[in-house]
């Protein structure tokens, strides 16, 4: 893909960050993984005035390449990520609003849904406090997610970050976090509510949902039953 493709994609990409209630105003941004580098969304930007051609390049230290905006004020963050997970192509960070209410607790999304152990293998991660605008965040998302079956992390105090080998399979993860935080967030409230337990799925049926989503689950080649 080129640069023109990836800007029209990363542009795209943006508008559905609104349209899932992930954003308001200006907050909430991803970024695209380049050759050296980074594309990402310009700082302070709505998402109604943003355009393709509005996105920035910067190199891995967060250093503006390409673009007359300046970039996100978490570039610093996605750089780091970049950097030390070179298995990661597209990141995204929201402040969406169940996801962000975990985080405010400091408390990890216990995983009492087949949906959490399907798409995180687990309990969805909260990491420490960590001060915005340097690589403090990035240290701790790295420090979280490395080696990780989860690729969402959500950082105390904070909000939401969501990995991916795609920008577009980091945005899967932010729109699932933010689905199951809600629905988690219900249950606890209907379960006081009732007097009864959120019941929780043992660590072996998360290893055996995880597995067979990641392995077996949806139209994977050579393991597509066809249709009658
Ligand atoms: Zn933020």
């Amino acid at each position: 893909m080129n640069h023109t493709e990836l800007r029209a994609e990363l542009h795209a990409l943006h508008l559905e960050l609104p349209r899932n209630g992930l954003v308001t105003w200006t907050s909430g941004n991803i970024s695209a993984r380049l050759d050296g580098g980074l594309l990402i969304k310009p700082s302070g930007v709505t998402f109604a005035e943003l355009t393709p051609e509005s996105m920035v390049v910067t190199d891995l230290n967060a250093q503006v390449i390409e673009g007359d905006l300046s970039p996100s004020s978490d570039t610093a963050t996605h750089a780091y990520v970049y950097r030390q997970m070179p298995e990661v192509g597209g990141i995204v960070h929201t402040h969406s609003p169940y996801a962000t209410a975990w985080a405010a607790t400091g408390q990890e999304i216990p995983c009492v849904l087949t949906a959490m152990a399907d798409e995180f293998g687990g309990p969805v991660p909260c990491g420490g406090f960590a001060p915005i605008g340097g690589e403090e965040i990035g240290a701790e998302v790295v420090r979280v997610l490395k080696g990780h079956r989860s690729p969402a992390i959500i950082l105390q105090s904070h909000g939401v970050f969501t990995i991916g080998k795609t920008p577009l399979a980091a945005l899967k993860a932010a729109v699932m976090v933010e689905d199951v935080a809600r629905t988690v967030f219900l249950a606890y409230q209907l379960a006081a509510a009732r007097g009864v337990e959120v019941q929780t799925i043992s660590p072996a049926d998360i290893d055996r949902l995880h597995h067979r989503y990641t392995h077996v689950y949806g139209q994977q080649q050579h393991q597509e039953t066809p249709c009658p």
